[in-house]
């Protein structure tokens, strides 16, 4: 079975206006180098920074068709760079289906990111913003719903009974 490139969608923007993916296979990230009339060429994340000259062809549904230049030879693999785009993943799920406290997702988010992934995780104000961006992207109308089925604290509720 052919392997598949996993899709990230990444910050930054083409030329031409569309988002750009970053590739992940076997924990390594992979940029595009240039697509050919029936294939993607993909280069290692780490080209320049490591001079590493791994790459990799897959047709346009990812799948991978040659993976015999695949070799990074001056690096291994930053699992902690999948571990925050895991986490930032995770944090927008729980904005947007969970009632929990921002500061809550926020300091889950931060806990469960590794010592050495911490480094690249946004700062904990912006993480809240994205919270609060994902909740009224997403929850706009939900979060009106919980609003009128609000549980009233028992000291206010001294409506005297009618019968
Ligand atoms: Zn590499």
């Amino acid at each position: 079975m052919a392997q598949i490139l996993e899709l990230i969608p990444s910050s930054r923007k083409k030329k031409n206006g569309e988002i750009a993916y970053k590739g992940v296979l076997n924990h390594f990230i992979y940029v595009e180098e240039r697509r050919s009339a029936d294939k993607i060429t993909w280069v290692c994340e780490e080209k320049r920074k490591s001079e590493c000259g791994a790459r990799l062809f897959t047709n346009f549904d990812m799948e991978v068709v040659s993976a015999q230049l695949d070799m990074h030879r001056n690096h291994i693999a930053d699992s902690s760079k999948l571990d925050v785009l895991e986490v930032l993943r995770a944090l927008k799920l729980r904005a947007v289906e969970t009632q929990e406290a921002m500061s809550a997702i926020v300091a889950t988010a931060r806990h469960r990111t590794s010592t050495v992934a911490t480094a690249h995780l946004p700062l904990a104000d912006s993480l809240r913003r994205n919270v609060c961006r994902y909740r009224v992207a997403t929850l706009g109308k939900a979060a009106l719903d919980d609003i009128q089925t609000l549980v009233i604290p028992q000291q206010f509720r001294c409506y005297p009974r009618l019968f």
